[in-house]
């Protein structure tokens, strides 16, 4: 079942075109990933999704949701670089979170502490955040982005920047959440996507170049695989 349907997504920036007439659907309770080089139009997508930006062109169809209809509730999304409170304890920043969600001081607390649990950081809750390592704070942030209990999950390149072991971490975490939710995270890493993905959505110079089921295109698409690594396009390692 389609969760979300994009048709001929296009944005331009002044006279450069980041993303040029894509289309895909996003099905329900599948780990997607966005994979492309730097400057593929990842991050652009995604923001388009998440309604922090507009298209140029083209439509973007929540399931049960009519064009323009406001469907930010249903999306958690965790940017590049998110932005912590620091000098907040995880605990309070995700109570204080839980409170921009309209939940009630109650619900927030019960809901922080259940979120603390499930990405393994309860220990560290009276501990401010800038002593978090960087594995902790993606951790915090999933958090955070799934406080209101969205449809969708949509994480930019959240192992990019993580030590291997910060990286486990969060990969597992994912793993645990794509059991419940839609995800849709980008990475330019390959490993990173055929660890944890069932779609892939590849990406280079803002066009599509392919998308599918994860066992298909590597039978499917090997030489183009190989292609892009040859390039350099995409890291795989
Ligand atoms: P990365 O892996 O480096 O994060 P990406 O695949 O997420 O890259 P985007 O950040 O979406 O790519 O950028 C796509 C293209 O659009 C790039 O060429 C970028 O320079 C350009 N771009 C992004 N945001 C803007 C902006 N606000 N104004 C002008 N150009 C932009």
């Amino acid at each position: 079942m389609t969760l979300l349907a994009v048709k001929d997504l296009t944005k331009t920036y002044g006279s450069h075109t980041a993303v040029k007439h894509v289309s895909f659907e996003l099905t329900k309770g599948k780990c997607i990933a966005l994979l492309g080089p730097n400057g593929a139009g990842k991050t652009t997508i995604l923001r388009m999704l998440a309604g922090l930006l507009a298209p140029s062109t083209g439509s973007i169809t929540f399931s049960g949701y009519k064009p323009n209809q406001d469907i930010r509730k249903e999306i958690g999304y965790l940017p590049q670089y998110p932005a912590f409170h620091s000098w907040m304890t995880g605990r309070e920043f995700l109570i204080y979170s839980g409170q921009l969600h309209s939940l009630s001081k109650k619900e927030a607390l019960e809901k922080a502490d259940l979120l603390l649990k499930k990405t393994g950081i309860y220990e560290a809750r009276h501990k401010r955040i800038h002593t978090y390592s960087g594995g902790m704070k993606q951790r915090l942030g999933i958090a955070q982005a799934i406080i209101h209990q969205p449809k969708l999950l949509m994480l930019d390149e959240p192992v990019s920047s993580l030590d291997p072991i910060g990286r486990r971490d969060v990969l597992t975490l994912m793993e645990e959440l794509k059991e419940n939710m839609t995800i849709l995270f980008s990475t330019h890493i390959l490993s990173d996507a055929d660890e944890i993905s069932d779609e892939l959505l590849l990406l280079k110079q803002g066009h599509l170049l392919e998308s599918g089921p994860i066992n298909d295109l590597r039978k499917k698409y090997q030489t183009a695989m190989i292609e892009l690594q040859f390039t350099g396009d995409i890291a795989l390692y």
